[in-house]
């Protein structure tokens, strides 16, 4: 299996190459060269199975030669061995025709451990077969942050060096950042926002004899690895629910568009997915895209629902790629516009393409609130803003579908106690396997937004 860049002219890559490297040369995203096929007998011999071993079917194909079967089993094995829903990733009945995927029962509450977990054992195998170590540098709004953290954690061959904004991210995120004890974990207070996070880890990935020096890596959202882990909950929830003698939806929160584009990769592979709704909140560039064809920036406006504060959506990236037939040079165009006047536009062609299979629906802060309270009366489930977007959206879409629709609930709500409580009057409780969260002893470094302070800050603490 080779990976080919979105933009057309870094070097093609293995699946293990493209893993540990993360960004391409060219500025690009690594995507498969082909994507492989799951026969409808393939689909219906997954009923029924454990998720781990719907996961080894679904991505082994992707994988190459990168791990012998055993090896990426053991890796499976340990990444959801910590998850504390014994299926996984469940269903949750809301409606006559719409279902919850609650996919937050993971270590750090939020959907992103699915790919983190896993990513943090192929890295650990990788890395210990070549004898290499890396440096693991990334910047965090809070949800992505805790969940590599808790994947590298204790691991032997990898720092991981959490940069995220001081001041900025919740409680709970910032304590799931800060209280493990392993010596390879490094939570540093930056000060700035998010943004200047973002741009002094982008300053250390272009400072090439840093990176060489350190073997710097990168885990966010951009990674194929952490894409193609998603993909296999696509596949679990729809068998559920009858596929593939039955078609399924899914709506979608999104920011970086990495979970619901592992949706398309799925319905690419042959999963009968009929549509693919993407929700936002009031930062709204995608929903907006969708519907005019432009994709236009206008700043981003902080929310209650943060993890999709964004307004550079890194992974739709790959969706204007495979819009575009494959047409690098024409994503490069797209890209150089981004970044030169702030937007592009999409052309008729592509614009149909896209339209093929994604739907798309915004969500007020008022919306966001009505609707934690509204499914809270009606279903008993307590969401965390994210999912409500997804629900509400889903709801307000239900006429346009006929297929059985799955909203992603992509953070369990005591992540997200303040917005949950302002809406419902509520506080909602952390799950007892972390309920000694606000005791456990909290470390972190303050650091100032310096490119040379953080650079040698990082290069002492790896050689200690
Ligand atoms: C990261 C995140 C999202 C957005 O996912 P993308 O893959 O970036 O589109 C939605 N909800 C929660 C809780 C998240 O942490």
């Amino acid at each position: 299996m080779k990976y080919i860049s979105t933009r057309g002219t870094a070097p093609v890559l293995s699946f293990e190459e493209a893993m540990l490297t993360g960004l391409a040369r060219d500025g690009g995203l690594y995507v498969p060269e082909t994507i492989p096929q799951m026969s409808v007998a393939d689909m219906r011999a997954l009923a029924g199975l454990s998720y781990e071993d719907v996961a080894f079917r679904v991505m082994r194909p992707f994988v190459g030669d990168t791990f012998t079967d055993a090896e990426f089993k053991a890796c499976i094995t340990r990444a959801y061995a910590g998850f504390g829903h014994k299926t996984r990733a469940p269903l949750v009945q809301i409606g006559p025709d719409h279902f919850l995927m609650e996919l937050f029962h993971g270590p750090t509450l939020a959907f992103k451990d699915f790919a983190m977990q896993l990513i943090g054992q192929m890295f650990e195998v990788a890395l210990k077969r070549s004898g290499k170590r890396v440096t693991i540098v990334g910047a965090t709004s809070g949800d992505t942050g805790s969940a590599a953290i808790e994947a590298f954690r204790g691991l032997d061959a990898v720092d991981v060096f959490i940069l995220y904004p001081h001041g900025r991210v919740s409680e709970v995120q910032r304590r799931q950042m800060t209280t493990p004890i392993e010596s390879n974990v490094h939570a540093i207070a930056m000060d700035g926002d998010f943004d200047d996070c973002q741009a002094r880890l982008k300053d250390m990935f272009n400072d090439f004899e840093f990176r060489d020096g350190v073997q710097l890596a990168g885990v966010n959202s951009i990674n194929w690895a952490r894409v193609l882990a998603q993909v296999v909950y696509y596949f679990t929830s729809a068998i559920a629910l009858g596929a593939p003698d039955r078609k399924i939806s899914f709506t979608v929160p999104t920011g970086n568009f990495g979970d619901i584009f592992a949706g398309f990769i799925a319905k690419q592979m042959g999963l009968p997915i009929e549509r693919l709704v993407i929700a936002t909140n009031q930062n709204d560039i995608l929903h907006r895209c969708i519907a005019t064809s432009a994709y236009t920036k206008t700043g981003v406006k902080p929310s209650i629902s943060p993890s999709m504060d964004i307004e550079v959506s890194s992974n739709f990236e790959r969706a204007l790629f495979f819009a575009h037939d494959k047409d690098g040079a024409a994503i490069k165009g797209l890209m150089d516009d981004l970044s030169q006047t702030g937007g592009f536009t999409i052309s008729e062609n592509a614009m149909g393409a896209l339209k093929a299979h994604y739907d798309s629906g915004m969500v007020t802060e008022a919306g966001t609130s009505a609707m934690i309270k509204t499914a809270l009366a009606d279903t008993g489930e307590v969401l965390c803003p994210h999912t409500a977007i997804a629900v509400a959206v889903a709801e307000a879409e239900a006429q346009a579908h006929s297929a059985p629709m799955i909203s992603l609930a992509t953070a369990h709500p005591a992540k997200f106690p303040d917005a949950v409580e302002a809406a419902t009057g509520t506080r909602p409780a952390l799950p007892e396997r972390m309920a000694d969260l606000f005791e456990r002893e909290e470390r972190v470094t303050r650091a100032p937004n310096d490119l040379a302070a953080l650079q040698s800050l990082i290069r002492e603490r790896i050689v200690a």
